[in-house]
């Protein structure tokens, strides 16, 4: 297998458990090319410290799987994911059908997605190393026995910095039907694992959600960034009045209807509609009671996070100029380089440029089917504010 040396000024990070590795960080790294996928990691005075996947062509080198010196084979995944899923099946309600059963580095597997969607699995391989691994993930997936069919959505800009093709399609068992039923909180959703966003489905949002039916009461509701409609059925599920729902794909509107109608809000008052939310917000005559702001990830890189703020602000600055006396925002950021204390201070920003007093209900994060790591913070990127606004 092939070997990593690291520098003795560099070393402390992955001591501690800390899974990366840069390739600033090594001494001296020897290929092995018969067996790339997995590295072993020797400390300056060459002692062994860890076995990790190995990313040749990648700015992080290794992503540290094992702290001891196990086979990383089927039985090893086999393990790992094993604890992950008795997790979910502890924590989550049995009302629930979709969630994510391995979320990378909170779950010790860098690399690895795994979503559920009832009886269908849908795996993301985002690292060299895992990729390599494929069969054996997929192997140990299937020892489970509880999926009757797993499909790979491998895709995106964190593929290409790997040097990783795109690649999706039927990894094992039945391909997946078009729509995929699934239940959410006891609220029907229909999820496309082929061509939805992401694995199909926001998996993230789904305590946030539940949150926001609590406050939707009575309350004329705006639902930003809508995609296939969830906030806006468990809106409806709460007793809001009217909910419109925003987005700027079509694709994402037709589930959005289907979803609504699903759940017995199809007559609901409300609307869905196409649009540039930016634009929305700023325009709109209308004013609403509660907001939902979930916007994609506007800073992909560090150096993108002033022009993000600047996004953050101008969302929120024209949400709240558009709430009612006693409105509510909830609104969140899924960038992971913008973290919840500046995201606290660009929304501050827009409150006191809309001129409005605001107090923060409740902070939002991800469910425990999200873990992260206390060892690898970056893997926290899901970050929300609920907000009153005083008048
Ligand atoms: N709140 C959703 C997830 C939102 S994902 C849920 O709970 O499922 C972000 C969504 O924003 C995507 O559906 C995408 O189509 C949409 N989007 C991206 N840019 C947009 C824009 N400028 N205006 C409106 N919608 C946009």
């Amino acid at each position: 297998m092939p070997v990593v040396y690291l520098k003795k000024d560099r070393q402390s990070p992955v001591l501690r458990g800390h899974p990366w590795i840069f390739s600033g960080a090594t001494e001296r790294e020897e290929e092995d090319g018969e067996n790339p996928a997995v590295a072993d990691v020797f400390d300056a005075g060459k002692n062994w410290i860890a076995r990790g996947l190995h990313s040749p062509k990648s700015q992080i080198r290794v992503r540290v799987l094992a702290w001891e010196k196990e086979r990383i084979d089927r039985d090893f995944f086999a393990r790992r994911i094993r604890a992950a899923l008795s997790l979910r099946q502890r924590l989550l309600a049995v009302s629930t059908s979709a969630y994510r059963l391995i979320n990378a580095e909170g779950d010790f597997l860098p690399g690895l997605i795994v979503d559920r969607y009832g009886d269908f699995l849908v795996c993301q391989f985002f690292t060299a190393g895992m990729d390599r691994l494929k069969s054996e993930v997929v192997a140990a997936l299937s020892s489970l026995d509880i999926a009757k069919g797993i499909f790979e959505r491998s895709e995106g800009r964190v593929r290409d910095e790997e040097g990783l093709e795109a690649s999706v399609g039927v990894l094992a068992g039945e391909a997946p039907p078009d729509f995929i039923a699934v239940e959410e909180s006891s609220f029907k959703f229909r999820v496309n694992v082929r061509q939805g966003q992401k694995t199909g489905f926001f998996l993230d949002q789904r305590d946030n959600r539940v949150f926001v039916a609590r406050l939707a009461r009575d309350q004329t509701v705006l639902n930003c960034f809508s995609y296939s409609g969830a906030f806006s059925v468990y809106a409806f599920g709460g007793g809001a009045r009217e909910v419109v729902s925003l987005d700027s794909s079509m694709r994402a509107l037709e589930l959005a209807e289907k979803n609504l109608e699903l759940n017995g809000f199809a007559g609901a008052p409300g609307e869905l509609l196409k649009g540039d939310a930016f634009a929305y917000v700023k325009e709109t005559d209308r004013r609403f009671d509660l907001i939902v702001l979930d916007p994609p990830a506007l800073a992909h890189r560090r150096t993108d996070v002033a022009a993000a703020s600047g996004g953050y602000k101008f969302l929120n600055l024209h949400a709240l100029r558009h709430l009612n006396p006693g409105g509510l925002l909830v609104t969140f950021s899924c960038s992971q380089h913008m973290p919840m204390d500046l995201f606290q201070k660009v929304v501050f920003g827009a409150a006191v440029d809309a001129g409005r007093k605001v107090a923060i209900l409740k902070r939002l994060g991800p469910p425990v089917d999200h873990p992260v790591s206390l060892h690898h913070p970056e893997g926290e990127y899901l970050k929300g504010l609920a907000l009153r606004a005083l008048d």
